[in-house]
């Protein structure tokens, strides 16, 4: 047979290929799955001190790719079969651990797949490995980690992002074609931004969120982090759709992502937030969001001044919704059913009291703290109460300004990747960092992020773009034009 990339050749240079590319190749047996997830594993092997993955079982990974290699040869494959995905180690996997970063979890081993392994397994797609993130995706960094900080592939100096750092620097490094993540308050977006790949949060409901851990339920979305729209099409074609298992999913339509694509944005009205264009705004980020979007101008689209009045109101909104929602959902780590326990304990309370002051990292124990309190009976109104209405004004800020545009584009992070350590001390600092992303999670609306250049220190810089309710087409759509033109997306960190 003929072989166009040469059999020897081809392992190393799979890593720079993209899914669609990828998907030909393994269809027309130029490699096998078996081949390419090797690769793929070699260099997750190699570049181990970024610390990207939690779990990688190699045995695993390898029988499921062989399994695929038989669908490929039956004819009954599909787009993404036989292509090794990162999963973010908040999704649950059948006889594989899923720690969620946490010590409490450290030893969990779940008992079934989440439905987003199901759609991806049913797809024949090989799962690679569990990637690091932040415990319980609770930062802005991966510095909360049970298993300690990913490295940022662009600066090893620097953090890659959160909470969904492992997928980003997994992804960054191309030690992984793709992966997943999860956005509560800015987790998919944000560290794709500082890793210079592409992300996109869905709208609320439109991924099953059945066996992903909850963080806080009423924010938390998984989506695609991949190194194109394209890309990202794919894998949300795979992930998205209605769940029985799911309350929250809603029952609509998935349409095929890849098939809008390619469609003018000549008219497309971009929508500029004046609030996000404000203090705190760094210099170079903004530069480069101002030359992304000359170049969506020159591509025919038109940008128009909105307003999102109420932005300011997102941080402390969320920052009492989120815990209180986490407060309520971590009740369940009290060492009787699953998990971590503490070895030695008097009684049954002292058990429970061990079990959680050991098993949680500060950055948890903070904000079961803040949950608690903002929920207690002399609180509520006070607190959580009000930041329910809060969260009522801010979508009614997004319903406002979609009448004037059809996406909105603003910087997806204040700042490019800053140095390990520099915000630990300060959580505010460090919340500060999803200024830009927080409001579009309050509302449940989509968004996404993708690399748009860097600053003088080569570090990566992300252009957001939120969309209508259920608007991930011309999400993909929009980033995609963008991506023709430019070659951001397609920028390799130095040494891998
Ligand atoms: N950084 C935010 C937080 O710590 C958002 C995290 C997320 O989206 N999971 O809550």
């Amino acid at each position: 047979m003929h072989r166009p990339f040469g059999s020897l050749i081809l392992p190393m240079s799979m890593h720079e290929k993209s899914l669609a590319e990828l998907s030909t190749a393994l269809n027309n047996k130029y490699i096998s799955s078996h081949e390419l997830t090797l690769a793929y594993l070699d260099r997750i092997e190699a570049h181990r001190d970024l610390n990207a993955f939690v779990t990688v079982d190699r045995a695993r990974a390898l029988k499921q790719a062989q399994a695929a290699d038989a669908r490929l040869k039956s004819g009954q494959s599909n787009v993404l079969t036989g292509i090794p995905i990162a999963q973010k180690d908040i999704f649950c996997t059948d006889g594989l651990p899923t720690t969620c970063g946490s010590r409490m979890l450290a030893n969990f081993v779940a008992p079934y797949d989440a439905t987003v392994i199901q759609k991806f397994n049913a797809a024949g797609c090989v799962l690679l490995g569990k990637t690091n993130m932040d415990e319980f995706a609770m930062g802005s960094s991966n510095e909360t980690s049970f298993f300690g900080p990913v490295h940022n592939p662009w600066d090893r100096r620097c953090v890659p992002g959160g909470s969904s750092g492992g997928s980003a620097a997994a992804v960054a490094a191309r030690l992984a074609p793709a992966a997943t993540g999860t956005d509560t308050g800015g987790s998919i977006r944000q560290p794709a931004a500082l890793t210079g790949i592409t992300g996109l949060k869905p709208s609320y409901g439109r991924v099953s969120r059945y066996g992903m851990i909850a963080f806080a339920s009423s924010l938390d979305q998984g989506g695609p982090m991949a190194r194109s729209a394209e890309d990202a099409a794919l894998l949300l074609n795979v992930m998205a759709g209605f769940d029985p298992r799911d309350s929250t999913s809603v029952d609509r339509p998935v349409p095929d992502y890849t098939r809008t694509l390619d469609e003018s944005v000549a008219g497309l009205r971009i929508g500029l937030p004046r609030e996000y264009f404000g203090e705190g705004l760094g210099t170079e980020v903004g530069r480069v969001i101002e030359a992304a979007l000359d170049q969506y101008r020159k591509l025919g689209a038109k940008v128009v001044e909105v307003s999102l009045p109420n932005s300011r109101l997102a941080i402390p909104c969320y920052y009492v919704l989120a815990p209180a929602e986490a407060s309520s959902n971590l009740a369940r780590y009290d060492g009787v059913r699953y998990g971590y326990r503490a070895p030695e304990y008097a009684d049954l309370w002292e058990m429970y009291a061990k079990t959680r002051a050991q098993g949680f990292g500060a950055e948890v124990k903070r904000r079961i703290m803040i949950g608690t309190y903002a929920l207690s009976a002399g609180y509520y109104d006070a607190y959580y109460l009000k930041a329910q209405k809060l969260r009522r004004l801010i979508s009614g800020d997004f319903d406002r300004a979609f009448e004037h545009c059809d996406v909105i584009m603003g910087p997806t992070s204040p700042t490019t990747a800053f140095e390990f350590g520099s915000k630990t001390d300060d959580p505010v600092a460090m919340y500060l960092s999803d200024i830009y992303t927080i409001s579009v999670n309050l509302a449940g609306l989509p968004g996404m992020s993708i690399p748009a250049g860097f600053d003088g220190s080569r570090r990566p810089i992300g252009l957001q773009i939120i969309g209508r309710y259920f608007d991930e087409a011309r999400l993909l759509n929009v980033a995609h034009k963008y991506q023709q033109v430019t070659d951001w997306h397609l920028r390799v960190p130095e040494g891998f």
